[in-house]
């Protein structure tokens, strides 16, 4: 399958791995918008929150948790910080491997409104 997330994970391309578990994997945003910016994607390949059923109700929350954690460890946790799906076409979504972004390290503005017409 040509996934440029599935290539990161068989470590066919590069990244920057801060994270990694039997399930997760977590790397640096090649293109970050804030001092923090950090992709958190499942090993098994989904296309979106889309896809999730019953059963990755686990996986999910691991991603989570991961968030979580690498937002400890990057000491951005007490400030805060953002976690964001983007699903799909009118979500924004770039690349189609269920991805989630941790973004931090700066005070962030909102920007979530529809697109002007
Ligand atoms: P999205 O728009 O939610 O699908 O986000 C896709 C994100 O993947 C963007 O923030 C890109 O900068 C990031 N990205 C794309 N290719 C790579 C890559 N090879 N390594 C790290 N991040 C990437
Ligand atoms: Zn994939």
């Amino acid at each position: 399958m040509d996934c440029i997330f599935c290539k990161i994970i068989k470590k066919e391309i590069p990244s920057v791995i801060v994270y990694e578990d039997d399930d997760v994997l977590a790397f640096k945003d090649a293109r970050p918008i804030a001092p923090v910016h950090i992709l958190i994607i499942p090993k098994k390949h989904m296309g979106s929150v889309n896809d999730l059923i019953d059963k990755d109700v686990k996986l999910a929350g691991k991603m989570i948790l991961a968030a979580k954690k690498i937002a400890e460890d990057f000491n951005i946790s007490v400030k805060g910080y953002k976690l964001l799906f983007r699903v799909g076409e009118w979500g924004g979504q770039e690349v189609p491997h269920i991805h989630l972004h941790l973004i931090g390290g700066a005070k962030l503005v909102e920007n979530i409104r529809p697109m002007a017409k």
